[in-house]
């Protein structure tokens, strides 16, 4: 069975102890019945540990929301990938509109090699401003797939691709990728990740969408969108909204 993965992103939405250790027992529970769902939270870094004892002996991993270009050394307030190894995260979240803004291409392309060489796997995220008529948006999401992996290794770290739109992140339902584009866009990326990869290599590298996903726009996404699973912003931060999605994802 193709498993179906779910990522959240809690950003600073979760900022206490307790409601992380909540939400992801309650997440831990829920996902125990569900076979055809994995799952991996991404909370803010002080809360890692709290998240990885709360979900030990289950199969929900924990990521990280960014990594440091920088392995070791002298960076001050960095959070190192093999740090986060050592602490037992899984993901690497990189790209992220959010931080794109003060990360340029070279730095995207660093934290990937960075967390490659820690033993993370990676989460790449891409996604344009705005769409084009023209088709602008495409070469973007090109450009910013073959610079994020120039160095990126055929084989031995797990990659996966979420394309987040950053006109749909933080909206309503209504304004999320439609399936169609959504569709179209997957397609691109497979094909873009052919020209990176080999075709077998390249088949396997699961395309996620974000981008105000929620229990009413998830199905519809799954089906007709041509992606593999989700990344999920503000809905993961909150038992409901996330069960949700799981509920309507599930086999
Ligand atoms: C995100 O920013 O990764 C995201 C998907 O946000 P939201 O679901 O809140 O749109």
């Amino acid at each position: 069975m193709k498993k179906i993965l779910i990522a959240g992103n809690w950003k600073l939405y979760v900022t206490e102890v307790e409601d992380a250790k909540n939400l992801a027992s309650q997440l831990k529970r829920k996902i125990s019945k569900i076979t055809n769902i994995d799952t991996v939270l991404m909370p803010t870094a002080p809360l890692i540990s709290t998240v990885s004892a709360a979900v030990k002996k289950s199969s929900i991993a924990v990521g990280a929301q960014t990594v440091s270009p920088f392995l070791d050394g002298a960076h001050t307030g960095y959070e190192s990938a093999a740090a986060l190894k050592s602490a037992g995260v899984k993901w690497a979240l990189v790209g992220h509109s959010e931080r794109r803004a003060q990360e340029s291409e070279d730095v995207i392309q660093a934290q990937v090699q960075a967390a490659v060489k820690a033993g993370l796997s990676v989460m790449l995220c891409v996604g344009e401003a705005e769409r084009d008529p023209q088709g602008a948006h495409f070469s973007l999401i090109e450009r910013q797939l073959s610079s994020a992996l120039a160095h990126f290794p055929a084989k031995g770290t797990k990659l996966v691709i979420a394309y987040e739109p950053v006109w749909a992140i933080g909206k309503s339902a209504a304004e999320a990728c439609k399936p169609a584009d959504l569709e179209e866009m997957s397609i691109f990326i497979r094909r873009a990740l052919t020209e990176l990869f080999d075709r077998t290599a390249a088949t396997k590298i699961p395309i996620l969408y974000g981008g105000s996903v929620d229990g009413s726009n998830v199905h519809e996404l799954l089906t007709q969108g041509g992606v593999s699973g989700f990344l999920v912003g503000r809905a993961s931060a909150n038992a409901k909204s996330l069960f949700e999605i799981i509920d309507a994802c599930k086999a």
